[in-house]
């Protein structure tokens, strides 16, 4: 990191504890009815309008890999846009509130008469394995799925379904090398606690699908379970 750029990082960091209540992105301070992102900011995410449509880019990802009842990422990301830095301060800058704040978002529109999500019984956060969740003191999904849960009522359920392995390859690979690779990285716990349920799996961002993929590979040891998955973000403009 060249000298600019922990400068002003270091120069953000005290923009933000001098100023608490601000807004991460443009600073400027936040009206009593704000939280965290103004709404101007927030008027400026690219939104991708996924949760009306079921065949939507992100569910399509998971076509012929697992079955997937409804599927949604909420905001466009590319290197440019406000989507990239407030994914970048929840997961690098210990901006836990950002990810309840974006999580809130997601869980209006979930709920909204125009979704085509269902009620869902429980909420999941894709977990980190427990090496990286020391490191970083957190799991920044969790705080997503907090937001989620504030604006629809669902009920968080954490530390069932755990992360074994620390790492999933991403390169491209045949439908039975890709199986082999995904088995094994996720374990549920107890298996009864989610039979017959609907289940909303949260991350921040959705890539190639390969972390949740494997982690509904672990969740269908429930026996008519029915998952959804809901993200933050998706590559694109
Ligand atoms: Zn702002």
């Amino acid at each position: 990191m060249n000298v600019l750029k922990s400068f002003s990082l270091l120069f953000e960091d005290v923009l933000s504890i001098a100023f608490p209540n601000n807004c991460v992105l443009c600073h400027q301070s936040l009206f009593e009815s704000e939280e965290t992102i103004c709404y101007q900011c927030i008027q400026s995410l690219p939104l991708t309008h996924y949760y009306k449509h079921i065949d939507n880019p992100t569910a399509q990802l998971f076509w012929g890999r697992c079955e997937i009842a409804n599927c949604a990422s909420h905001f466009f990301m590319n290197k440019h846009n406000h989507v990239h830095d407030l994914i970048h301060l929840l997961k690098y800058r210990n901006k836990r509130t950002v990810g309840v704040r974006l999580g809130k978002l997601i869980g209006t529109k979930l709920k909204s008469d125009e979704s085509i999500f269902t009620k869902q019984d429980f909420i999941i956060p894709v977990p980190l394995h427990f090496k990286k969740e020391r490191l970083r003191g957190y799991n920044q999904s969790f705080y997503i799925a907090k937001g989620i849960g504030a604006a629809t009522g669902w009920n968080i359920m954490e530390n069932n379904l755990i992360r074994q392995k620390e790492n999933i390859s991403q390169t491209k690979k045949t439908k039975y090398e890709r199986w082999d690779n995904v088995d094994g990285i996720f374990k549920l716990k107890n298996s009864e606690k989610l039979a017959d349920k609907n289940v909303l799996l949260v991350d921040d961002v959705i890539t190639t699908g390969s972390t949740l993929e494997a982690c509904v590979h672990a969740l269908k040891k429930a026996s008519g379970i029915k998952i959804s998955i809901a993200s933050v973000a998706t590559a694109g403009d």
